[in-house]
């Protein structure tokens, strides 16, 4: 499989899309904003008007939009994947959605012959430049098999979790603690700072220990330079957390601490702050407690 279609070229899109050509495959790229396309066709790709465009000329699509309506509409929609498919594509989407509408979009390519995977990702964009995102997979083990490569091309750890919806299921779990973490950093760092201790020289002294998390890397040194440029927007964690604690509520399990964070992002948001990183959450506690906790 080296033809391969590309749709959703935005934070995480583009460096994804831009590793695959950097592995050696023919590219055809599409984004409904036609300037996120200019970097790829730079870089080698070819640009589609449509995903009807993209799927006509690739035995692989993959799919990276914000949400479960986007994903529906570039695949489903007129002019979108499916109209252009033949019977044996591979569409992999690799977007942060709903369990459930993996299931359904998967339920509607199977009609036309298409076997799907959902394959979303964690890492953010540092990861996605480098290649090295974990990704997480749900959908038949025969056509995960033919495309493990492809996604290795993106990756680091590539694990297939079950059948299709499983791997958002993975990604829920995720997104779970990662905004969990980020709320526990918030809380502990607003405290001793506001207690009176530098916030640097308590993150470097805690790293090391049990608290010590990817989360902290990643999120601690953007706080103390009070740089909240996403990244990851809050209004796409809110996204995810409304799915987490939709599909938690179908199955039957209460998510008091998701809940509670999601709150807590809807505060931000009524604040103007949708469009900042999720390490912009410290901004919560900071307005709270009257300090901000900078270098
Ligand atoms: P983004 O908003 O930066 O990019 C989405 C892109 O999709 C945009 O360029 C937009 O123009 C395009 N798009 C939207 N609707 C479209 C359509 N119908 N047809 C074609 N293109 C369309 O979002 P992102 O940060 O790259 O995130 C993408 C997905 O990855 C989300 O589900 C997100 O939750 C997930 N994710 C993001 C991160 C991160 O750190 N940013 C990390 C892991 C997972």
């Amino acid at each position: 499989m080296k033809t391969i279609g590309f749709i959703g070229l935005g934070i995480m899109g583009k460096p994804m899309a831009k590793n695959l050509l950097k592995a050696g495959y023919d590219l055809t790229v599409h984004d409904i904003i036609p300037e996120r396309m200019s970097d790829l066709a730079a870089a080698g790709a070819k640009t589609a008007t449509c995903g009807k465009e993209v799927a006509a000329a690739s035995e692989v699509v993959i799919t990276m939009l914000p949400n479960s309506p986007q994903v529906k509409q570039a695949v489903l929609g007129p002019g979108g994947v499916l109209e252009g498919a033949r019977p044996g594509l591979i569409l992999i989407d690799m977007s942060s959605i709903a369990p459930a509408a993996a299931r359904e979009i998967a339920a509607r390519c199977a009609e036309r012959g298409v076997a799907m995977l959902d394959a979303p990702v964690s890492g953010g964009e540092p990861k996605a430049v480098q290649g090295t995102l974990a990704i997480m997979a749900g959908g038949p083990e025969d056509v995960y098999e033919k495309v493990k490569d492809i996604l290795g091309a993106m990756g680091s750890s590539v694990i297939r979790i079950g059948e299709i919806g499983s791997g958002n299921l993975a990604k829920l779990a995720n997104q779970i603690i990662v905004a969990l973490n980020i709320a526990a950093m918030s809380e502990a760092m607003v405290l001793a700072a506001k207690a009176g201790a530098d916030a640097e020289t308590v993150y470097q002294a805690i790293r090391g220990g049990l608290a010590g998390s990817a989360v902290l890397e990643a999120k601690m040194p953007m706080v103390l330079a009070g740089n909240f440029k996403p990244g990851f927007r809050i209004e796409l964690h809110i996204k995810d957390l409304m799915n987490a604690i939709e599909t938690a509520h179908e199955v039957g399990v209460p998510v008091p601490l998701t809940s509670g964070v999601m709150e807590i992002l809807q505060a931000l948001k009524v604040a103007g702050r949708a469009q900042d990183d999720h390490s912009g959450l410290i901004q919560f506690y900071e307005d709270l407690a009257k300090i901000q906790v900078r270098r």
